[in-house]
């Protein structure tokens, strides 16, 4: 069940992303996986004009994958966070002021499973493979 609120400041946006989220998901779904796919998005239909928008998406989601590779560490997601506010913060249109909505919503009401690749080296879904894999090979 999603909590009613999120760590970030925009309780509305994301909390009603994270009950959309928690409505569709199940226990294969991975919810790192699924911010991963979201940004990536996002990050596509970027034009560029701005800082924020443009680097600012790619480095997100440079640690997401890090963190889905089981490359994580806790320090990636204070840096993401750091990141959701300047982007949501600096950019220019509503594209990339609400890019970093996912990322904020999951951190926020997902973070477990953040905490699990980074922690355990375990995906709890299964999806992120290459987490388990990356333990085992040192
Ligand atoms: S925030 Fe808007 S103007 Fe800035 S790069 Fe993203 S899409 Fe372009």
């Amino acid at each position: 069940m999603v909590a009613d609120k999120s760590e970030s400041g925009n309780l509305s946006e994301e909390t009603a992303l994270a009950k959309l989220l928690d409505q569709y998901r199940d226990e294969n779904t991975c919810m790192v996986d699924v911010t991963k796919l979201l940004l990536n998005f996002t990050q596509l239909e970027s034009c560029g004009k701005c800082t924020p928008c443009r680097e600012g998406t790619k480095r997100m989601l440079e640690i997401l994958q890090k963190i889905c590779d089981g490359m994580g560490e806790m320090q990636d997601i204070d840096n993401l966070e750091l990141l959701c506010r300047v982007v949501k913060g600096s950019s220019l249109c509503p594209l990339g002021q609400a890019a970093p909505d996912p990322v904020a919503t999951t951190l926020g009401c997902f973070r477990n499973e953040y905490e699990a690749h980074i922690k355990e080296h375990r995906c709890p879904a299964g999806v992120c493979t290459a987490v388990v894999e990356s333990h085992r090979g040192g």
